[in-house]
């Protein structure tokens, strides 16, 4: 029969010596690899109480964003959903009425947007793709859950607390407040 693979090992059937059938020698190797272990610098932290720093390159959860008046800067151009790859996005266009100006930048906005967080890839294309500056990856990651359908990010998770209003939520959205 043709091997799968070239690192095929063969198996030594030879019968144990009198030492080996002891297991004292190599149980008391194993144990001195485990002391030796003891006075060496921990690896692990505390997660959540402590936390390494993200890599200047690292793609967390989106936020969509708001202008400098806090106002909506998504367009709903769909542009974002037609560069992701993994068609995670969804989103629902609505027109802005008369005395919305306040709340949105354009005369058009996101009335829906949807993010299926299992699909998406953390590539940042939708962030690239977006002429509005309105959707980037920021410095946090989406919790674990068990449920599905948890995974699937409406516009009030996704959407940037007003700075103006509540710094404090809004510097938790970008990553900053750790
Ligand atoms: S980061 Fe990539 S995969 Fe995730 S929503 Fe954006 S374009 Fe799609
Ligand atoms: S996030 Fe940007 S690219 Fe996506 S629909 Fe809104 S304005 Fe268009």
């Amino acid at each position: 029969m043709q091997a799968l693979t070239q690192r095929a090992k063969q198996v030594n059937r030879k019968p144990m010596t009198f030492m080996e059938s002891l297991y004292l020698p190599s149980i008391f190797k194993g144990m001195g690899i485990t002391f030796s272990h003891i006075f060496k610098k921990n690896p692990t932290i505390h997660y959540p109480e402590q936390q390494r720093p993200f890599s200047p390159v690292f793609r967390g959860l989106h936020v969509l964003n708001r202008d400098e008046e806090g106002r909506e800067r998504c367009t709903a151009c769909g542009l974002c959903a037609v560069a992701c790859p993994a068609e995670a996005i969804t989103m629902e266009a609505a027109e802005r009425l008369p005395g919305e100006e306040h709340l949105y930048r354009e005369e058009k906005y996101a009335a829906k947007y949807e993010i299926n967080m299992l699909r998406c890839i953390f590539c940042g294309l939708c962030e690239e793709a977006c002429p509005k500056d309105a959707i980037y990856l920021s410095e946090t990651f989406a919790p674990a859950s068990f449920a599905r359908k948890t995974f699937i990010y409406g516009k009030p998770d996704l959407l940037i607390p007003d700075k103006n209003k509540d710094p404090e939520g809004y510097a938790k959205a970008k990553g900053l407040a750790n």
